[in-house]
């Protein structure tokens, strides 16, 4: 089936997911029904829709009209046969249980039509076992969506062993059509990729503590602040409910084996009934006590190899099964668990063979099958990671950006993060200011693109997290105050023109970082600000100071001090912009603009730049910087070449001498 084919999408069960999905499908312009067993639970879902839209247009993310067009593209129906006739796609969200499972998809297989395909949001159940159900297991696949749909950008896309490939294409498309990022899981097995690394990790913090060789504070203060995961991993369990991941890890016991044995930890919380923030108790005390309050300093290295150790192991399994390649299943951990760094990244950076003893050295001592070293492990650890080494070879190897050549003498640096909004590291800006060494040392190189990877965000600013993780130091502040507006500068006063191609969010550091651009560029649905006072921080990283020799001082104490988001047709009255292209436009008019620029004469070019810049703080010396850029241009060849090709009406062709 191809993607012009679904029209329409019944999403079976309205509760916590069933209705975000519907949600999702419906803003996306797909005619949904959406179906419970009784009125009073389908109306629950419909209604915590309309409130969500309503929501959404409050904050401006989508206009009224467009709230109101999505909630009538939603039928709440409780007739299962009137739910699925008709429909093109299947989206199961009822309770994860088997024998619900298999009623509903025995009923709807009768009636939906042939051509339907049925995807399931199971988050643990065999896809396969669910195909079998059906009459069509070639037309049913696992389509995972995260907690709330509406937020959470993955989707895992998982085979079962009967799909056939046109199902997979079409539920992909379809799910890069609701505005997520699909990853596809090629083989049904168990937690799938994201719950496969997060759980098992999650159980061996568990035994960590039951076998007294490490306290919470210690795990949490490691994989929170050490490792800078979103959360520490007892945090995030109490957050999931330490049932959900016992039942998952119970499940995985009886699949995959006694690996897999749920930590007596684990299993005494569950059977006290602290099952985490829900019920007030979990591993943290949410009701008399302060919630997770995990330390910043209590990081241990041995937590960290332990922990690494058994999750390089788990990585092994999933590759060396064929479930899904290095870069799958990074992909999907940073978009499912908020990480900053893929697992694969991160085991392969630490050192595979050090994890391989580590797990060998457990092995030995405990006997426990949870450090049985993977086979794959073992062959990958001779090979020095999971990646191809090849791979971090090719050209210069960034990690937060990406350096591309896609147009005459144009260097296009991009932001590359878009799990995290584009947001900047300290990591990143030292990419981007090697990547800006790079590009100025390239004879081949005349002028640079700067945009962020995907439609969310030019950049959305700091890295907040990065920043936490080194804790709030006011050393460390200064320190990345320092290296933004270093590395900020760098662009600003770099030799080539500079074009920013702005496209999402554009805010905080990530417009001081468009400000040190020579023209900006932006889509219309671009949204920019300084929103830096509303946390109480000044912008760091020079806002105080580029931001006035655009847009003015008035209109720069304006944006900083009121905080607000602008559009980008205000920040073009503003003159921060200087053209508003449609969204779909950006990249090919920012490209153009830059090639243009790229055309032009390069000394003269470099000259304008440091003129200009020289001249903001003293006028006086900028003239007299002025003056001499003008004698030494006069004699250049590019001036001659500039001259012939104006009297002859031809382009000229400057060679920058
Ligand atoms: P839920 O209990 O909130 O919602 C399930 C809904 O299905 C209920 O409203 C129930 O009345 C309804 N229902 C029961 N039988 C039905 C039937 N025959 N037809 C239509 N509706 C029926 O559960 P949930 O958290 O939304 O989970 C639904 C599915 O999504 C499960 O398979 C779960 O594993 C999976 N999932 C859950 C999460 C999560 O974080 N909650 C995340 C990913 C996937």
């Amino acid at each position: 089936m191809e993607l012009e084919d679904i029209n329409t999408i019944a999403v079976l069960g309205a509760g916590n997911m069933g209705h975000g999905i519907a949600e999702v499908a419906a803003l996306a312009g797909y005619t949904v029904h959406l179906r419970d067993i009784n009125e009073e639970f389908v109306q629950n879902g419909y209604d915590q829709i309309e409130w969500s839209l309503g929501k959404l247009a409050e904050k401006d993310q989508i206009s009224d009209d467009h709230a109101e067009e999505t909630l009538e593209r939603i039928t709440p129906l409780v007739d299962l046969e009137e739910a699925v006739g008709g429909v093109d796609v299947v989206i199961e969200a009822v309770p994860e249980k088997m024998e619900i499972k298999e009623e509903v998809y025995t009923e709807i297989d009768q009636y939906a039509p042939d051509h339907t395909i049925f995807a399931t949001n199971t988050s643990s159940l065999s896809i396969t076992d669910l195909s079998e159900f059906t009459d069509r297991p070639e037309q049913f696949c696992g389509m995972h969506f995260f907690n709330p749909p509406i937020r959470m950008p993955l989707v895992e896309v998982i085979s079962g062993a009967h799909t056939d490939e046109g199902t997979l294409d079409a539920i992909e498309a379809l799910a890069e059509d609701f505005d997520k990022s699909p990853v596809r899981v090629q083989k049904d097995a168990p937690g799938f990729i994201v719950n496969r690394i997060l759980v098992p990790l999650m159980n061996e913090a568990s035994w960590l503590v039951s076998e007294d060789e490490a306290t919470i504070a210690e795990v949490d203060s490691t994989t929170k602040y050490g490792l800078g995961q979103p959360m520490g991993a007892f945090e995030l369990g109490d957050q999931v409910g330490n049932d959900v991941s016992f039942h998952v890890l119970e499940y995985m016991h009886d699949v995959l084996g006694d690996a897999y044995e749920p930590a007596p930890l684990l299993a005494e919380k569950v059977e006290n009934e602290e099952l985490g923030k829900k019920t007030g108790k979990g591993f943290y005390d949410y009701e008399d006590g302060p919630g997770a309050d995990v330390p910043t300093d209590q990081q241990s290295e041995f937590v960290e190899r332990r922990l690494l150790a058994s999750m390089a192991n788990e990585v092994a399994k999933l590759i060396g099964n064929d479930v899904a390649p290095p870069e799958s299943i990074d992909e999907a951990v940073q978009l499912g668990g908020g990480w900053p760094d893929g697992p694969v990244k991160v085991v392969d950076e630490y050192g595979i063979d050090a994890l391989l003893e580590e797990l060998e050295s457990a092995y030995e001592e405990t006997g426990h099958e949870r450090y049985a070293p993977a086979a794959y492990l073992e062959t990958r650890a001779g090979e020095g990671g999971f990646y191809e080494q090849d791979d971090a070879e090719e050209g210069t190897s960034f990690e937060t950006i990406r350096v591309e050549y896609p147009g005459a003498m144009v260097g296009h640096i991009v932001i590359d993060r878009p799990h995290r909004m584009n947001t900047i590291s300290s990591e990143l800006l030292e990419e981007l200011s090697e990547a800006i060494d790079l590009l100025e040392a390239d004879d081949e190189v005349r002028a640079i693109l700067l945009t962020g990877e995907g439609e969310k965000a030019f950049s959305a600013g700091a890295d907040v997290q990065s920043m936490a993780a080194g804790g709030a130091d006011p050393l460390g502040a200064v320190d990345l105050s320092k290296q933004g507006q270093d590395t900020f500068g760098k662009l600003e006063s770099c030799d080539l023109p500079v074009v920013a191609g702005i496209d999402g969010y554009c805010l905080g550091g990530g417009m001081e970082l468009a400000t040190c651009a020579d023209i900006r560029i932006a889509s219309e649905r671009s949204e920019l600000g300084q929103p830096e006072l509303n946390l109480g921080l000044i912008p760091g990283w020079g806002g105080t100071q580029r931001l006035s020799h655009i847009v003015g001082e008035g209109r720069a104490k304006e944006i900083i001090l009121t905080a607000d988001r602008y559009d980008a047709e205000t920040m073009a009255d503003y003159g921060f912009v200087n053209d508003v292209v449609p969204n779909d436009d950006l990249l090919d008019e920012a490209l153009e603009l830059t090639e243009q620029l790229a055309g032009g004469p390069p000394i003269a070019q470099r000259f304008t730049k440091t003129a200009m810049l020289a001249g903001r703080d003293d006028t006086d010396a900028g003239l007299e910087l002025e003056a001499s850029a003008f004698g030494h241009l006069m004699a250049t060849d590019d001036l001659m070449t500039g001259i012939t090709a104006f009297m002859s009406g031809e382009d000229p062709e400057f060679e920058g001498k």
